[in-house]
């Protein structure tokens, strides 16, 4: 385990097992949606690459992948600063008639990222939009959140590794944990 993490919540073989059986849920329920097949993924920059990296392995579908890049914590925050969609690095069709959309995120915290997200999708028209997060903290407004699909619930604790950063480190971490408090502070 890395000297930074206080503990591992997740580990990288719980990871892969749980995204196997997401896919397959994901996969059945896209099923039930009088459509092609086709899917447009639609990851949202930075924390779910290594996410989206694995889960795409696991579908089968016809699909088409555009990123959309949003930060709210930017840098060393351990709060949200609010959510700002990135232009530069986002490649999501304007139109997106008659697609079906899988957006993914890494995690679903104050939902803010979710639904600026959703909202500005909505308005290009998607056939259907659908939404995924790799983890969820258990917090009200979090727990309470329309989503479509979790891959973990998880307290609700400043998490690093799996693509999840601080300070945009530590995103390799193979496994998902709570960074120490010291290393936090170092940079406060
Ligand atoms: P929300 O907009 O739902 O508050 O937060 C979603 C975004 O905030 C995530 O995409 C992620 O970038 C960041 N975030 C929220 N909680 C955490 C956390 O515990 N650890 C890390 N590394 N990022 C987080
Ligand atoms: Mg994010
Ligand atoms: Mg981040």
């Amino acid at each position: 385990m890395n000297d930074d993490i206080e503990k591992v919540l997740i580990t990288r073989q719980q990871i892969a097992q749980r995204i196997e059986a997401l896919a397959q849920e994901v996969t059945a329920d896209l099923a039930k949606i009088d459509h092609d097949g086709e899917v447009t993924l639609v990851p949202i920059l930075t924390g779910s690459i290594i996410f989206v990296a694995d889960m795409i392995r696991c579908l089968p579908q016809r699909m088409q992948i555009h990123l959309m890049s949003v930060s709210s914590y930017p840098g060393t925050a351990t709060t949200s600063q609010g959510v700002k969609i990135e232009n530069a690095l986002n490649t999501v069709p304007q139109d997106l008639t008659g697609r079906v959309v899988l957006l993914m995120d890494d995690i679903l915290d104050s939902g803010n990222t979710f639904r600026a997200v959703t909202e500005e999708l909505k308005k290009r028209n998607p056939l259907a939009l659908k939404t995924c997060t790799l983890l969820r903290k258990q917090r009200p407004e979090a727990m309470s959140f329309p989503i479509d699909y979790v891959a973990f619930d998880i307290p609700d604790e400043f998490v690093v590794g799996y693509g999840l950063d601080f300070d945009d480190y530590y995103r390799n971490l193979p496994e998902i944990g709570v960074l120490k408090k010291s290393v936090i502070e170092q940079h406060a």
